[in-house]
């Protein structure tokens, strides 16, 4: 087992001459950017265990950041032995296999152990393929721990965004989700966050408690949130989508998501039993679920889990289970639908309530994260607080039950959705590369002077 990366002894800015501490030689001009996710590849399939969002993030934000003339690598663990070393899926875009622990999905809570062997590798790749980089992104605290390794290599600047941060989502999640997150994670987010030199915060409400819990210099965090693909996202005819995808009339509801506890299904399948006990209609409202895992034989154990308890609350018949689908196919489940609903317990950005908004379907969610400020109640959905049964059925059955509020609601959303577009994303990353990596350069080329008593 390689040595654990958290004694691996050389000071941060003790680099072994890999690089010559200039990147590509051109201050404030950002050519080249080393974007790390360790634990989950850009490319995998989403709606899985471990891929959802970040992935999403990663791969739309290098692709449009690709589309303005910047070159990205993605680095990420190589799980299959057949996967290619390299592949460009976009302009000026690379994924590149990383060789660190075994070649098989492990479970990422002992991904930690094989963050030196990653390092050492990206730093490797760097040299025989003859590139350096403006500025290292790393995503989630296992891509930024390997950061902080590679400066023994490199003198690029990290821009961190974590995802998640174990602490707050314990916290937001009120014990719901003890046990989960190690407290080798919790210290490691603790140092990454003193180490880095700059940190993206997905809403104001995150800056503020990174800065409340983890005592975060506030000139480190830049606050821009994540982006939505608009030309992917947008209103069709909800009877056609329908047709598409064999559904009739009745009213529908839709869930999309990684099946983990953080996401609140079990929250949504009792404000659907209730729902449903109290239903006046005609016809009874389904349940769509797009995400988790099927196996030949049928749902994976997480999403057996949650028709076992739909079935003892007697609505298992109403739900309809999709599996994990390509982001590409998404809209017409997001236009089939009357609303999605997102009850999680923590998110810190929440993509799927945006990707709702734009294809103009109302979104009800519970007031958790990044939520609360992207659902605004009564302007593009409802929001109920976290976990509260009754205050959930309720909203549900009032937006299913009154066109004109859900025709509304789906105006307000539309517009909100227009705010979030990855090229305006993508340009405000870019600007914050170009500072960080100009502090950096700056505080590099005044150390030798310091040093000369100067
Ligand atoms: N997603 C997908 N297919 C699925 C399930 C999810 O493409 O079967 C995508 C979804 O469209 C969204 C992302 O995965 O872009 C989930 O992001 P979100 O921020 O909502 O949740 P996270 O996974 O980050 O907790």
């Amino acid at each position: 087992m390689a040595a654990s990366p958290l004694v691996a002894g050389r000071g941060e800015d003790d680099t072994m001459g890999f690089d010559n501490g200039r990147g590509t030689g051109d201050f404030g001009n950002i050519r080249r950017v080393a974007m790390i996710s360790v634990h989950t590849s850009p490319i995998a399939t989403l709606g899985a265990k471990d891929a959802g969002g970040m992935n999403v993030y990663v791969r739309e934000l290098s692709r449009q950041l690709g589309r303005q003339g910047v070159a990205v690598d993605i680095f990420t663990r190589r799980s299959d032995t057949f996967a290619p070393d390299i592949i460009e899926p976009f302009e000026n875009v690379r994924v590149i296999q990383i060789t660190a622990g075994p070649t098989a999905t492990v479970p990422k809570e002992t991904l930690f152990n094989y963050l030196g062997e990653f390092a050492s590798e990206m730093a490797l790749f760097g040299l025989r393929d003859g590139v350096s980089y403006d500025v290292v992104h790393a995503h989630y605290w296992l891509s930024g721990w390997t950061a902080l390794l590679l400066r023994r290599y490199w003198t690029a600047p990290v821009v961190q965004m974590f995802h998640t941060l174990a602490a707050l989502k314990k916290e937001a999640a009120r014990g719901a989700l003890d046990g989960q997150e190690s407290s080798l994670r919790i210290e490691s987010e603790r140092r990454l966050i003193a180490r880095v030199d700059a940190i993206v915060a997905a809403n104001a409400r995150e800056r503020a408690e990174m800065i409340w819990w983890y005592g975060l210099q506030t000139s480190k965090i830049r606050t821009i949130p994540c982006g939505i693909d608009l030309e992917r996202f947008f209103p069709q005819d909800r009877a056609a989508a329908r047709a598409e995808l064999g559904l009739g009339p009745a009213p529908t509801l839709l869930f999309v998501g990684r099946i983990d506890p953080v996401k609140g299904i079990d929250f949504l399948i009792e404000g659907y039993a209730c729902l449903c006990a109290d239903w006046h209609g005609v016809e009874k409202p389904r349940l769509i679920i797009v995400g988790g895992e099927l196996t030949d034989g049928g749902l994976g154990p997480d999403l057996a889990r949650v028709r076992e308890r739909a079935m003892e609350r007697g609505v298992a018949d109403g739900l309809i289970f999709c599996g994990p689908q390509p982001h590409e196919t998404l809209a017409r489940y997001y236009a089939a639908a009357d609303l999605t609903v997102v009850p999680s317990r923590y998110e810190s950005f929440g993509l799927v309530a945006i990707e709702s908004m734009a294809c103009g379907t109302p979104v009800v969610a519970s007031r958790a994260g990044g939520l609360a400020y992207t659902v605004e109640e009564g302007r593009n959905g409802l929001l109920v607080p976290y976990g509260d049964v009754p205050a959930l059925a309720d909203a549900l059955g009032r937006a299913l039950g009154d066109d004109t509020l859900r025709r509304e609601l789906g105006a307000g959303a539309l517009v909100t959705a227009r705010e979030y577009s990855w090229a305006d994303v993508a340009t405000r990353i870019l600007a914050l590369y170009r500072e960080t990596n100009a502090a950096r350069r700056a505080a590099l080329t005044a150390l030798p002077a310091v040093a000369a008593g100067d």
